[in-house]
């Protein structure tokens, strides 16, 4: 079967749940733009093994849906969310979530982190491809970029999805913030054991947990959690860590 052939928004309640879940719909421009991406992604697969997430309703929800649902543009409203000018995707993959993100606030500036050379070159035919001119890449890593005085403290949403533990995506996410702005991270399971470690890391980051949010994906089912951490005091200088000191010896 050919994949790339297969519509993604072939369902008539697509329309709809993007409707009641996040009270927005998307254009056609965007409509085609996702159908695009999904043809990039699984032509560009074949090549480099990029995501398991291939079939169109799958690609859909895990890649479409859940990449917008965190920074949910109208329903959940987190002042800094909307007005969110320079927005950071913390070990993007194959662009997930800030591919979409970008295509659905055109008017941001998103720059799509990862330490993954042959990632970040795949991004960019897909930003040629799809003429995005309002995201670019980073090749880097999250510990390295969190130091340098052009990326710290300098993005008002940094996105960060199946990266690492939460506190390491905490270590990774808050130094790229300004005071004021928000960090999102993307998780799927949460237990209350969790938030109070995320509570310590947060604390020394310069940060406090805003909002823990639990929903359920719109096809299948599954449980998903969106921490956000909003920024409210400088990063000490000595985060991020060194390369690797984050998820070897966690906060
Ligand atoms: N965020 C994407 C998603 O949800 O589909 C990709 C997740 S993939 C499992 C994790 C990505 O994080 C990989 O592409 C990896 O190269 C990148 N990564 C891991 N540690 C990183 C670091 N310290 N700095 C930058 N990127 C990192």
């Amino acid at each position: 079967m050919n994949l790339e052939s297969l519509p993604i928004a072939s369902l008539p309640e697509m329309g709809e749940i993007w409707q009641k879940t996040l009270n927005w719909q998307p254009t056609i421009w965007q409509e085609n733009q996702f159908q695009q991406l999904y043809q990039l992604i699984v032509a560009g697969n074949r090549q480099f093994n990029l995501t398991r997430i291939t079939e169109p309703e799958d690609f859909w929800e895990k890649h479409l849906w859940d990449s917008l649902r965190g920074i949910a543009p109208k329903q959940l409203f987190i002042p800094g969310i909307e007005q969110g000018k320079r927005i950071i995707d913390i070990g993007t993959g194959a662009g997930f979530p800030g591919i979409p993100i970008s295509l659905i606030f055109p008017s941001s500036q998103v720059t799509l982190l990862d330490s993954t050379g042959k990632k970040i070159a795949f991004i960019e035919t897909i930003l040629s491809t799809l003429g995005l001119n309002n995201a670019k890449t980073l090749l880097g890593r999250a510990e390295e970029v969190g130091q340098q005085y052009q990326h710290r403290q300098y993005y008002d949403v940094a996105v960060i999805r199946a990266v690492s533990n939460v506190s390491v995506c905490a270590e990774y996410s808050l130094p790229l913030v300004r005071k004021g702005g928000l960090a999102v991270i993307y998780r799927g399971t949460w237990t209350q054991a969790e938030n109070e470690s995320l509570e310590a890391a947060v604390e020394q980051l310069g940060g406090v947990i805003e909002l823990i949010e639990e929903f359920s994906t719109p096809l299948s089912n599954s449980i998903r959690h969106c921490l956000y951490l909003r920024k409210v005091t400088n990063t000490p200088i000595s985060f991020p860590r060194g390369v690797g000191i984050p998820n070897q010896k966690p906060i």
